[in-house]
């Protein structure tokens, strides 16, 4: 029994059921501030540590956006859930060439991942969550830091549960499920109200579907493979998919403009990635076959490039970042 298991049995049993939601946020709380969970020793893998031309797409969009809105000299950079910090130094690097050398701002909970992104960014600052960022125009990104968020989940509309059972954990209930999720929608409001009020765009990249639509999308991912959610609490990431329907109406109903949304190979072939490999791969003639097979991972449908998708919220005096329409 892991050491969380054992705490939300406990808990269970003093307290009565725990909502699917108070279970996600207890284990991804507690999985997240005990390891770094990416790489090949870890238990999955992200865009960025695929490929640099990942986190070089990303500042040129950026780079783009701050050009056209008038080059503001205060504006920040932040990224919400940074990982090892790799997409803020690959994008860092485009974006200096392009004249914009931002403050580098991170919302990120966990204690060890913070200590990669101090060696990947030095003089970057910390915060614990959106509302004590600073208030200036702001350039953001925030690549699968939704799908981490607590989602909740209804069975003929009552709330579903994890409970005890013999031999550890169940659900409480079975059945159609309906997943909300009000931290994400939350996160996404403040996102908005910060760029209604301070001028800027977001980029938001995640798997996820287009339309809310019902079905049970809670996953786990242990050693690079799906495990069965309710295992090894805190020792598995749990992730659920993205409801860019509901996201783009919060960011909305918060005043903020919202691009349509583009699938993540799309979009990154509208920003020039094929450009960038072929580049890359004249510099770099002995890693051509790498660079390729890269540059498909992100983007061939099969892979990564249907199931994520980007979409992009800015101010309405904002210019929509590139690479959407
Ligand atoms: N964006 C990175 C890492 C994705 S993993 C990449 O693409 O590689 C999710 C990230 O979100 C981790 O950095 C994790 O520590 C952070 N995170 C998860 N839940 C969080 C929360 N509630 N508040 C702040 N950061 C969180």
């Amino acid at each position: 029994m892991t050491p969380l298991e054992r705490a939300l049995r406990d808990r269970i049993l003093s307290e009565g059921p725990m909502t699917v939601e108070a279970f996600m946020a207890a284990c991804n709380d507690y999985y997240y501030a005990t390891r770094d969970p990416l790489g090949a020793s870890g238990d999955f893998t992200t865009a960025p540590e695929i490929s640099q031309m990942f986190g070089e797409l990303v500042g040129a969009c950026l780079a783009d956006c701050w050009a056209r809105a008038g080059k503001s000299p205060d504006a920040i950079y932040v990224e919400l859930g940074p990982g090892r910090g790799t997409l803020v130094s690959d994008a860092l690097r485009v974006m200096r060439s392009a004249g914009f050398d931002p403050a580098v701002h991170f919302v990120e909970t966990s204690p060890v991942l913070r200590e990669a992104q101090a060696a990947a960014v030095p003089g970057a600052s910390w915060h614990d969550e959106i509302a004590s960022l600073p208030e200036a125009p702001t350039l953001l990104v925030a690549n699968e830091f939704l799908d981490a968020l607590p989602v909740r989940q209804f069975v003929q509309g009552v709330e579903r549960k994890v409970t005890v059972a013999a031999g550890g954990l169940a659900f409480d209930r079975d059945g159609e499920i309906v997943e909300t999720s009000p931290a994400r929608e939350d996160a996404v409001s403040q996102i908005a109200k910060r760029l209604g009020a301070c001028g800027g765009v977001a980029l938001i990249i995640d798997y996820g579907h287009p339309k809310s639509a019902s079905g049970d999308t809670l996953q786990a991912m242990h050693a690079h493979n799906f495990s069965p959610v309710l295992d090894r609490p805190g020792e598995q990431d749990l992730t659920a998919h993205v409801d860019f329907e509901a996201v783009a109406k919060a960011a909305r109903v918060a005043g903020a403009s919202v691009t349509p949304l583009a699938p993540q190979g799309q979009w990154l072939e509208r920003l020039g990635i094929s450009a960038r490999a072929q580049a890359l791969s004249k510099t770099h003639p002995e890693r051509a076959g790498e660079i390729e097979s890269a540059r498909a991972r992100l983007c061939e449908p099969d892979q990564m490039g249907t199931l994520f998708k980007a979409m992009a919220i800015h101010s309405p005096n904002w210019p929509a970042p590139l690479g959407f329409e």
